[in-house]
């Protein structure tokens, strides 16, 4: 459904997540500022060069299908007649991560603390809001909050790219072009329905959009109008998009009042072979197993169904999972972004870091340790532009001449070991 992938591959024992740019782009995975892109790794096709001038004719061709999928002639002919295509996001649906994220890196840097404040103020500034959202769709509002928090930083990241611009050029060009038609078309609607103005939409290359970063054949499917103001503005509007998050969540089988699962203790010598998010057992069964809560007080018994997460192998944290995980999962296909959701919605409820270190000695950095360490670069010399906490192609090459000249691994990975021999040494 959405497009950012954060996808755990358990290659040589290791957990990592490919990086990539904005890749949801099938049916249940949505296309989004987080992605993570296993996806693009697989059947690359030959397609034809992008030849800009092919661009009005394929726009030709389009306009029937679009009137056949409920686009009328003259509200396609208006919002394409200034379309011109982009063919940079070509380039984004072929980018093929080289870099993977370890799934500590990846949740060091999705919940930490400034995320968690940043969170905690939000639910005070949306309080009455959140409270009616959870009245109405029955899900927990720290989840909502959290999934926000995930998808656009609380509003602050929507990504600035012209949506039918990208959608258009990727209907026309690339390997994936009736999976875009179809969104390009349903973002159409979603304009010439008055929902969004089309200069407003804008998001990541892939098609995802506004505070809860949908896709727009998601948008047309869950959106809703919570504010009343009769238009689902999930641009303007913090009610309508934290309203269509939880209607997302309940369609996807969220449960009041059970918890997505937590993190557990397993007994010395225990055969992980039935671990998996999907092979869900009865609780008693894992109990009767001797699996513990974290502090190891006894899991209870019942048989609700819950499945056994070792995101980073038998060595690192364990969870037991339950319904309401695969609901987040839905919201985005991958493993470690529901985790990081999960955990993100505890957080916000007043819980813990996970008790259980990851199997690293080099942990990964938040948001704030990525800026300082960006602006130890910088003060070397590095020119990988502005501090952000995101750290892109230019920050990982300065990270590997940085390695080089410390003998560390060259890896472009920046871990707390890095960031303590930068601060230690002297430009
Ligand atoms: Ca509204």
């Amino acid at each position: 459904m959405k497009s950012r992938f954060p996808t755990i591959n358990t290659d040589a024992g290791a957990t990592s997540v490919a990086q990539a740019p904005a890749n949801k782009v099938h049916g249940r995975l949505k296309p989004s500022l987080v992605a993570i892109a296993l996806f693009l790794a697989s059947a690359a096709q030959a397609a034809p060069a992008p030849d800009p001038a092919r661009f009005a004719p394929c726009l030709a061709e389009l306009k029937p299908d679009a009137q056949g999928r409920g686009v009328s002639g003259a509200a396609f002919d208006r919002l394409t007649a200034s379309l011109v295509p982009d063919m940079k996001v070509l380039e984004l649906l072929d980018y093929q991560p080289e870099f993977r994220t370890a799934i500590w890196d990846y949740l060091a840097a999705l919940v930490d603390d400034e995320r968690v404040a940043d969170g905690r103020a939000m639910q005070a500034q949306w309080s009455e809001v959140l409270k009616a959202v959870a009245a109405r769709y029955r899900v927990d509002p720290a989840t909502v909050v959290a999934v926000w928090g995930v998808e656009s930083n609380f509003g602050r990241n929507f990504g600035a790219r012209p949506l039918l611009t990208s959608l258009s050029t990727l209907s026309c060009y690339g390997r994936r072009q009736a999976y875009f038609r179809g969104e390009f078309f349903d973002a159409l609607k979603i304009v010439d329905s008055g929902d969004v103005k089309a200069e407003q939409l804008t998001g990541s290359w892939a098609g995802a959009f506004g505070h809860t970063q949908f896709m727009p054949s998601t948008f047309l499917r869950l959106a809703v109008d919570f504010d009343d103001d009769g238009r689902r503005d999930l641009v303007g509007s913090v009610p309508d998009a934290l309203a269509s998050t939880a209607n997302f969540l309940k369609k996807a089988g969220w449960r009041e009042g059970e918890p997505w699962g937590y993190e557990v203790r397993l007994p010395s010598g225990f055969d992980a072979s039935n671990a998996g998010r999907r092979n869900k057992q009865p609780l008693a069964s894992w109990s009767a197993r001797g699996v513990t809560r974290i502090d190891g007080s006894p899991l209870g018994g019942g048989d609700a169904p819950a499945g056994l997460m070792l995101p980073a192998g038998p060595r690192g944290p364990a969870f037991l999972v339950f319904r309401n995980f695969d609901a987040i999962y839905g919201y985005n296909a991958a493993e470690s972004y529901a985790l990081a959701i999960a955990h993100l919605a505890d957080r916000l409820k007043g819980g813990q870091p996970f008790a259980t270190p990851w199997p690293t000695d080099d942990p990964g950095l938040s948001r704030v340790e990525r800026r300082e360490l960006q602006t130890l670069l910088i003060a070397r010399g590095h020119a990988i532009g502005s501090v952000d906490g995101m750290l892109g192609d230019a920050s990982r090459s300065a990270i590997r001449v940085e390695q080089q000249r410390l003998g560390h691994s060259i890896d472009g990975r920046a871990g707390q070991k890095l960031l303590t021999a930068l601060k230690d040494s002297r430009p």
